[in-house]
């Protein structure tokens, strides 16, 4: 490690890894970086214990290009992200597409409204009625459903860990410092953040930092005496087997089952011969930051309920994992804050993601290094979600939260 560098990063898990990545991979910037991880084995990071699923299905075109973005260099990762000397790494992404299931005449109007926005994007959705449903999952209970919206392509799941290790593994190989360390101040001379002062007592300067620390984003931000409304909120997944299937495995009709999220907020994706299943959490407060106790109620109480009654097969089900992890949850708006900050412009937020920041990870990673090698977005502009609309408590528009 140096005793200064153009750019530390706080935080090296999948948003880190990214920007670090997309810094040293751009031939405009010959800095140096340093990403500083508190915890290698990212036990608890949220990048870990994520459901990894990717989806274009939102009301906002901005949300929608980040995650088509992200789509097409996730399919793209094993050859852009190959390192010298080791395999290419492969993220396994099956677009198994999300289906969006609408029982209410208010979710259905709002299915259309985000249709149109998704058309419009070039996003590859299609609306369906019960027969086109019926016809392509007949398993599926669907009597009272008014309209789904299903992602035929650009839309699944893929290995989470394999992102980051992949972004990471890249960064390194460019020249990018990691050090297993943790942040606990920085500095400032005015407006300007100056460095960081890590727990094993060292000081490192920085030209910009980056907090990139997922749900410990406040934490970070009030080293620098600065504020983001971020806080750890839990969501609990299980993975399920399922007995009644042929194989006595989770091939419902031959595996095709999307990405299912039910009208109350309950979903289901295969898992490789299993299932993975969460809900909305009935009663949401923040948590302390180590608290990682699963919400065990959830799956008797609403999981199993609502699949069984939405698919015969999913009577007989049998827990066999689970695991509570963070939301980086924006109690703002619920989306990502990516930016600088106005007046303390090194130091530059890549926080908030809500549940969404695997998927968005290349296109934030990608937005913040561009920031800080030209003062300014070149591909795509994420000036919308950027820190000022929360000091002017200007909420971003986004429906489609799940
Ligand atoms: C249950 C669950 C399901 C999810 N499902 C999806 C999904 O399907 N699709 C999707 O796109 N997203 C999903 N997400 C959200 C997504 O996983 C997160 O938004 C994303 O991983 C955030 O990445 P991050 O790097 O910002 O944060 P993290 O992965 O939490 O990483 C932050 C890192 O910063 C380190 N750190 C913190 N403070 C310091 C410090 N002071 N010094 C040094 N290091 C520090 C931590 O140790 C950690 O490794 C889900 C999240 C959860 C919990």
């Amino acid at each position: 490690m140096k005793a200064s560098y153009d750019v530390v990063i706080v935080g090296g898990a999948v948003i880190g890894s990214a920007v670090a990545y997309f810094l040293a991979s751009n031939p405009d910037f010959n800095g140096s970086v340093l990403v500083v991880e508190r915890d290698p084995t990212y036990r608890y990071a949220s990048t870990s214990l994520s459901s990894s699923s990717i989806r274009v299905q939102f009301s906002n075109p901005i949300n929608v290009k980040i995650s088509q973005f992200g789509s097409a260099f996730i399919r793209d990762f094993a050859r852009t992200m190959q390192v010298a000397g080791e395999a290419a790494p492969d993220l396994n992404f099956h677009q198994g597409g999300y289906l969006f299931l609408a029982n209410t005449a208010e979710q259905e109007q709002t299915l259309r409204e985000n249709h149109e926005v998704q058309r419009a994007c070039g996003a590859d959705v299609v609306l369906w009625g019960q027969e086109d449903l019926h016809r392509a999952f007949p398993h599926l209970n669907v009597d009272d459903i008014r309209l789904a919206s299903y992602g035929q392509s650009g839309e699944g799941w893929f290995s989470n860990t394999g992102l980051m290790n992949g972004f990471k593994a890249k960064a390194r190989e460019l020249g990018v410092d990691y050090i297993t360390d943790e942040v606990v101040a920085i500095s400032r001379a005015g407006d300007r953040v100056t460095g960081v002062t890590l727990k094993s007592g060292a000081s490192v300067q920085a030209g910009a930092v980056v907090n990139a620390s997922g749900p410990r984003a406040a934490l970070t931000a009030r080293m620098a005496g600065l504020d983001v409304p971020v806080e750890p909120r839990k969501r609990t997944l299980f993975v399920f087997d399922c007995a009644k299937t042929p194989e006595g495995s989770a091939t419902v009709n031959g595996g095709r089952l999307p990405l299912m999220i039910d009208p109350s907020g309950v979903f289901c994706r295969p898992e490789g011969r299993f299932f993975l299943s969460g809900a909305p959490p009935l009663e949401d407060p923040a948590v302390d930051w180590d608290d990682f106790e699963p919400r065990w109620t959830e799956f008797e109480d609403q999981i199993w309920p609502t699949l069984a009654e939405r698919s015969p097969a999913f009577e007989a089900i049998k827990v066999v994992n689970q695991w509570a992890g963070h939301y980086d949850f924006n109690s703002l708006d619920h989306n990502l804050i990516v930016g600088r900050h106005p007046q303390v412009t090194n130091f530059v937020f890549a926080n908030g993601y809500s549940g969404h920041g695997l998927q968005q990870g290349p296109a934030a990673g990608r937005g913040v290094a561009e920031l800080l090698i030209y003062g300014a977005y070149r591909t795509l502009d994420l000036t919308e979600v950027g820190y000022e609309r929360i000091l002017e408590g200007r909420p971003f528009l986004e429906k489609a939260v799940i």
